[in-house]
């Protein structure tokens, strides 16, 4: 195992009901943002239920700043940030899914980049996301109502933005951003549309895969954690199609997304974003939904590297999917890993989800706009080895065109 440090400041309140837990989680006194996207949180009645908790217990100022969209865009964001300077605000309450939290967290870092203490400056605030928001010392505080499990992002300090017009979406992270607390209530994902669901689903499974089919490094306790998660994701998966109003099921979806990328999992293990780097340039070119690029691009990634990732695929092959070459005589190690593939995209297309670009009608033009954009945006050394370069990248859309299996 490698040295590491583990930290991880965001208290969970989970359960059914915990939205009134918010009249003690938000300081009594703040002027409160609360950011929310396309109208879910209104229509569910969710937003009613926050702003009623919000007036208990204190006396906050309360402000709304709705409309942040699925990939959450730039320039919407620093139209909240310009909301906060204006209002004074001290603390923003994201109650949304990953696109909310990622924007607020973005929200929180840049409302600081001003000259005159009111309108945030748009090309430093470009910049700070080039750099990852690196250089930014200081942040307003964020509580999270989470209404979708998928991205973990209500409790890890990282975010996604996304700048239609250059075509780039961007992540960053900062010590800064860790949420002050998450909300996860289980009932509030019932009213997700079975899209979102399954995306949701699929993306909790990559961010684990992303951290764990690498090279062993004998750490045992990462490595069962992550199986768990696969297996739980994977039965679960098919229970929440079986029986959507099952909220057992909505609660083990729940935690295993959280608990997918919290840093749990990854700490001390090497890691290959290779997947989420690629496919945020097919979100920001085509718009295909970040689960969705996801399930798309992973089997050519395992196809292209088995070679790299071998001890770690047959780990998988054996632990998540009771594959092993070993009692069964009739399979080499190859072969196993290919049906442990299959046995993943199959999960995948269970779920209604694309396996291949010409699924999500894309052709083989989509290659080289990817591979200028991955270039530009400096993806050129991906993977636990730092040695995926775009020819990789290009041999793992190529494999992507049509599904192997
Ligand atoms: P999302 O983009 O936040 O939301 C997807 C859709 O679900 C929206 O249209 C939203 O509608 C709807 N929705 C949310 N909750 C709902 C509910 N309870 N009932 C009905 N509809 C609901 O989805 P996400 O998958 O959580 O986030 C994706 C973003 O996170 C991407 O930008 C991705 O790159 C990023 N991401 C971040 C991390 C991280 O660690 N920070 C990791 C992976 C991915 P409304 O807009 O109307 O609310
Ligand atoms: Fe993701």
């Amino acid at each position: 195992m490698k040295n590491f440090q583990y930290y991880n400041p965001v208290r969970i309140v989970f359960g059914e009901g915990q939205i009134k837990k918010l009249s003690d989680l938000v300081p009594k006194e703040a002027k409160v943002l609360i950011t929310y996207g396309g109208g879910s949180a209104e229509r569910t009645g969710t937003l009613d239920e926050v702003k009623t908790a919000l007036a208990a217990n204190g006396n906050r100022s309360v402000f709304e700043f709705g409309g942040i969209e699925p990939n959450p865009e730039f320039t919407t964001l620093l139209k909240a940030a310009d909301m906060v300077n204006k209002h004074g605000i001290d603390f923003l309450l994201a109650v949304g899914g990953g696109s909310v939290i990622d924007g607020s967290k973005f929200v929180a870092l840049v409302s600081s980049l001003t000259e005159d203490d009111s309108t945030v400056l748009r090309d430093k605030a470009w910049d700070a996301l080039l750099s990852g928001c690196s250089t930014i010392d200081t942040a307003i505080d964020l509580g999270v109502v989470l209404t979708i499990p998928a991205t973990g992002s209500e409790m890890n300090n990282g975010g996604v933005v996304n700048h239609s017009e250059r075509q780039a979406k961007l992540p960053f992270r900062s010590p800064l951003t860790f949420p002050k607390f998450s909300i996860l209530d289980p009932t509030k994902t019932l009213t997700l549309p079975k899209r979102q669901v399954m995306n949701g689903v699929a993306d909790a499974f990559v961010h684990v895969i992303e951290q764990y089919l690498t090279y062993p490094v004998n750490a045992k306790v990462q490595d069962a954690f992550a199986e768990s998660l696969l297996k739980i994701l994977v039965e679960e998966g098919a229970a929440v199609k079986a029986d959507p109003e099952n909220l057992e099921t909505r609660q083990n979806i729940m935690w295993s997304a959280t608990m997918a990328l919290n840093g749990l999992i990854g700490a001390g293990v090497p890691q290959d974003w290779t997947t989420h780097m690629i496919g945020h340039e097919l979100t920001s070119l085509h718009g295909i939904d970040h689960a969705r690029t996801l399930t798309i691009l992973l089997p050519s990634v395992m196809r292209e590297l088995k070679d790299s990732k071998k001890d770690k695929l047959l780990q998988y092959a054996r632990n998540v999917w009771a594959l092993d070459s070993k009692t069964d005589t009739k399979q080499d190690d190859d072969s196993i890993i290919e049906t442990a593939i299959v046995k993943t995209e199959n999960f995948f297309r269970s779920l209604g989800l694309p396996v291949s670009l010409a699924d999500a009608q894309l052709d083989e033009s989509a290659i080289d706009p990817i591979i200028k954009q991955l270039e530009a945006h400096n993806m050129v050394k991906l993977g636990e080895h730092g040695n995926n370069d775009l020819a990789v990248s290009r041999r793992i859309l190529e494999r992507s065109l049509t599904s192997a299996a």
